[in-house]
């Protein structure tokens, strides 16, 4: 059934919660005009219904979403709950950010240990390689002392050949002047 217009039927304020006015317990979601002037609150389902009486009838009806009402205000108890709750949670909020800070303190202190290593780690490589440049500088002396010692032994073996020859023609020459009586056949 259709009330007719009334102050009670005006659009509800925020915080009030209207119910559907359709012999029903609902909460009213909507606002209701009928062509003649007839307004009211309903909930979806009477919405759906008004809108078939409405075609069966041939009178048109406007529905208008109305706002769900405000939260109501909070009780007492509410308050102390919500404000205690409010207090652990800012509590576990301190402990999480000191924890935060010792991680990243820690942190801190392992990117200096890290960098200590990486500094010991170059300078360590440093040393290798220049104990690496010692090493070829030694290896190549002693090629050069073993190309040496290989051409004072091609040397030492020439004089040696040389020597040889040289007492060999000696030998030969002073046998030549023992045959000879002293005087070559040449006239030196
Ligand atoms: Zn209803």
């Amino acid at each position: 059934m259709v009330q007719l217009a009334t102050s009670d039927t005006m659009p509800p304020s925020a915080d009030e919660m209207k119910a559907c006015d359709q012999d029903c317990q609902d909460a009213a979601v909507f606002a209701y005009r009928w062509e003649w002037g007839a307004t009211g609150f309903c909930c979806a389902a009477h919405g759906a219904l008004l809108q078939q009486t409405s075609t069966t009838l041939k009178r048109s009806i406007a529905l208008h979403p109305i706002a769900p009402p405000v939260a109501a205000p909070l009780l007492r108890d509410e308050r102390i709950q919500l404000t205690a709750r409010s207090l652990v949670l800012e509590a576990e909020v301190e402990e999480a950010r000191s924890q935060g800070l010792s991680v990243y303190r820690k942190n801190g202190d392992l990117q200096v240990q890290l960098s200590a290593a990486v500094v010991k780690e170059r300078e360590l490589k440093a040393q290798l390689t220049d104990a690496g440049l010692k090493l070829q500088a030694v290896e190549r002396q002693a090629n050069n002392l073993e190309a040496e010692n290989g051409r004072l032994l091609v040397e030492l073996e020439r004089l040696r050949e040389l020597d040889t020859f040289v007492s060999a023609q000696s030998d030969r020459e002073a046998n030549e002047r023992g045959l000879g009586g002293g005087e070559s056949p040449d006239g030196r």
